[in-house]
């Protein structure tokens, strides 16, 4: 599929070149006054452009997504974390916290320590979708208001997962960006909705999901006019049974051609254990992750929900301090945090990697 943008050209041009475009025929389909697709060939989308087509941009991508689509030399898109941190920009970002939401104590102790430790932003999910019915589904709305609650006092934004289309409202009172879990990102009644809205949103990919599908589906947010989008890979179904998911870290780099939108990882439902949380962590940063989203327990012995592969919040700081490494080998550093220790004034942000 082609896909062609015309926001260089001026109203007129755009007028003229999108008229030109529409009369070559029915391959063609506008998606805004500025955006159309053709899967016609590159040679006659040019012809009917004529004079046009040296300020027109195109590019092909391999299925339907012209909104998520990066044209060449097209800057990632930063996404907001909160009034004060985003995604996609110079700095690498994390996000930690718990599984699950399961008390005032757990929450406000887990906050504490992903401040502490520099990272960008709280995890905490307060609906869960366990695979088994009996098992601890999340505390629902009491939930959203400990994280409200660590929010406030952490002064860190929140992700947290929306399962039911009807808790938007809920939960855009509560939390700074709605996680699509793995199990919905086809959910595209939810997509629909969460794309009417101009929430942020962490689409994670489905465990048996190609990356045109995630991308198809991160479409149907931008549809809405929702460009507030951060893909997350988190590992697919492979016939490998050694861990909880293949993490597919080459995920990283074929999004990265193909979309302008962020990308992170989630090293944590991949591993299943902890000891393979850090190196993960590392192997993402240094894929060329824009951040990672990392499941951190004060005390995974207790934890609800995934407690295996919780990293106990008193590693957070190895973490980061690993981090700093393997974001320097991708040529980034860490995003700036409300919680991080001030540099000794030697090494300042970003001369590391210059
Ligand atoms: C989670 O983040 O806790 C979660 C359920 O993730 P996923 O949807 O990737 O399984
Ligand atoms: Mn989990």
């Amino acid at each position: 599929m082609l896909v062609i943008a015309l926001d260089a050209l001026g109203a007129a041009q755009q007028q003229e070149a999108a008229g030109r475009l529409l009369a070559a025929g029915p391959q063609v389909r506008a998606y805004t006054p500025r955006l159309f697709s053709s899967s016609g060939d590159r040679a006659t989308v040019l012809a009917a452009l004529g004079d046009l087509a040296d300020a027109v941009r195109l590019t092909d991508i391999p299925a339907a997504y012209p909104r998520a689509a990066r044209f060449a030399g097209q800057a990632t898109t930063q996404v907001r974390l909160g009034a004060d941190t985003t995604v996609g920009g110079a700095g690498f970002t994390v996000i930690a916290g718990p599984c699950s939401v399961e008390d005032r104590e757990q929450m406000l102790q887990a906050a504490t320590a992903v401040r502490e430790a520099g990272a960008h932003a709280l995890r905490g999910g307060a609906y869960k979708p366990r695979t088994n019915p009996y098992s601890f589904q999340g505390l629902g709305p009491a939930g959203l208001e400990l994280l409200a609650e660590a929010r406030e006092a952490t002064g860190l934004p929140v992700v947290s997962e929306i399962v039911d289309v009807r808790d938007v409202e809920r939960m855009a009172a509560h939390v700074d960006v709605l996680q699509v879990g793995a199990r919905n990102m086809q959910n595209y009644p939810l997509l629909r909705e969460l794309g009417r809205t101009r929430l942020p949103v962490l689409l994670k990919r489905g465990l048996a999901a190609t990356l045109d599908e995630m991308l198809t589906a991160a479409e149907y947010l931008l549809d809405g006019g929702n460009e507030q989008v951060v893909l997350c890979e988190r590992g697919i179904r492979t016939f490998e049974s050694s861990y909880r998911f293949t993490l597919d870290l080459a995920a990283v780099t074929v999004l990265r051609e193909r979309t302008h939108l962020p990308v992170i990882v989630d090293p944590s439902h991949a591993a299943g254990l902890t000891d393979r949380v850090i190196p993960l962590a590392l192997a993402a940063a240094a894929a060329g992750a824009d951040g990672i989203i990392v499941e951190s327990h004060p005390d995974p012995s207790r934890a609800l929900c995934d407690a295996a592969q919780a990293l106990p919040t008193s590693r957070l700081g190895e973490l980061m301090a690993r981090l700093e490494f393997a974001v320097a080998a991708a040529g980034r550093v860490l995003a700036d945090a409300p919680g991080r220790p001030a540099r000794d004034g030697l090494v300042l942000a970003g001369d590391a990697v210059r």
